[in-house]
């Protein structure tokens, strides 16, 4: 395909999304006001689903088990790539839309839309994926990471979405995260009359909780661990010595090799606090989300075309050696596929994240015209990725070579 007809359909997609601005917005307000948990997203799944089925789109609901999860797809005229946009529309307990995945939601829809207006010029297959509870509530918790050990992400060529935020960047790193629960059980006894027929569980907890914090100081300051816990049970009375006491733990890395090695020495530390004490522990690790695997080609195509709408975007480069802070199930779509997410910048530097300030921002002019631009962004990656192959096999290689 040549590069002007590639440039000419780029146009189209920005004017498919800003005659649908409208909606989008209206879409975004509307989530806003109606916010679900995750796994409980019944109303966005049904109000994104019906709007894609409306647009020619074929709709898959309850995708892979999960009830607000959802596939849609929009062929072109002949095989091609498969290149997926990705919706979050997931609340948080408290502050609604604090994170401002209804605006996530909507700009993969305008997205969506946009890149299905021109497929009848394109080769391949445009998908608009509805991965709900990111934020890991329900079952449905971590969805991406379900639908990655389902294998969906390997038969996409390339992912791609966009998240609010306080500044404009593509390509930021992010920590994998591991949790490790740490259950204590000793011997009840009272406390003044008879301790020494007890075991004391919160003691056992307590010795781990400190010995957990203590491997910081030998941690690898190339590696970005982070290590955060509760004591979530404690005992139940004061003159009881506790018969049980519990331990919950995140640890994160951006190295998921040592994520792993410090799992086991966390670990370690629940097993040698217990043996000190005499109580039992019964230690449960899980991995969460992995630390994504970030692709320099597919992200420079997103970053570019933020550029080309006029954004000043951080440069690639630095947002790619950056300090990671939080954790995404996004990390495992990028470990399964060429993956990039960009930054739309929200509100001023200084509001944090979930929070009822962040929420606010989602729905201001300046939140939506974001959200317009992110819509505008991803569609017009979708198309240098469907219009000229040759992007698609550069992100191949280099997921293939890192
Ligand atoms: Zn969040
Ligand atoms: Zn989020």
């Amino acid at each position: 395909m040549s590069l002007s007809v590639k440039e000419d359909l780029k146009r189209l997609v920005q004017e498919a999304v800003e005659s649908e601005r409208e909606r989008l917005c209206e879409i975004s307000l509307w989530l806003y006001e109606n916010p679900e948990l995750g796994s409980e997203e019944f109303k966005a799944a049904e109000l994104l689903t019906r709007e894609l089925e409306d647009r020619g789109f074929r709709v898959e609901r309850e995708f892979m088990g999960m009830p607000t999860a959802f596939l849609a797809s929009y062929r072109g005229r002949g095989e091609g790539g498969r290149v997926a946009i990705l919706a979050e529309y997931d609340a948080l307990p408290g502050v609604g839309h604090g994170c401002g995945h209804n605006l996530i939601a909507a700009s993969a829809l305008g997205a969506g839309i946009a890149v299905s207006r021109v497929m009848d010029r394109l080769d391949g297959e445009i998908l608009v994926v509805g991965t709900p509870a990111e934020e890991g509530h329900g079952p449905s918790a971590g969805s991406k990471v379900i639908m990655a050990e389902k294998g969906l992400w390997d038969s996409v060529d390339a992912a791609l979405m966009v998240h609010p935020s306080t500044r404009w960047s593509v390509g930021n790193p992010s920590l994998g995260i591991w949790t490790v629960r740490m259950e204590f059980e000793g011997r009840p006894s009272h406390a003044a009359a008879s301790p020494h027929e007890g075991i004391n569980a919160l003691n056992a907890a307590t010795l781990a909780y400190i010995a957990t914090h203590m491997l910081r100081q030998e941690a690898r300051r190339d590696a970005n661990l982070v290590i955060h816990g509760i004591i979530s049970e404690r005992g139940l009375a004061s003159n009881i010595i506790p018969e049980r006491a519990v331990c919950e733990f995140g640890v994160r890395s951006s190295d998921e090799e040592y994520l792993e090695e410090m799992v086991g020495k966390v670990e370690r530390c629940a097993e040698g606090a217990a043996l000190a004490m005499g109580a039992k522990v019964k230690v449960t690790k899980r991995r969460l989300y992995s630390a994504k695997k970030l692709n320099e080609p597919l992200s420079e195509l997103l970053w570019g075309n933020l550029r080309i709408l006029g954004v000043e975007v951080e440069d690639l480069k630095e947002s790619m050696r950056g300090i990671p802070l939080a954790s995404t199930d996004f990390g495992d779509v990028s470990r399964r596929t060429p993956a990039a997410e960009g930054y739309i910048k929200i509100a001023e530097e200084g509001i944090p994240g979930h929070s009822r300030e962040f929420a606010q921002a989602s729905i201001t002019p300046t939140g939506l015209e974001a959200m317009i631009i992110g819509a505008k962004a991803l569609a017009m990656t979708a198309v240098d990725l469907l219009a000229d192959p040759k992007n698609l096999e550069r992100a191949r290689k280099y997921f293939q070579a890192h």
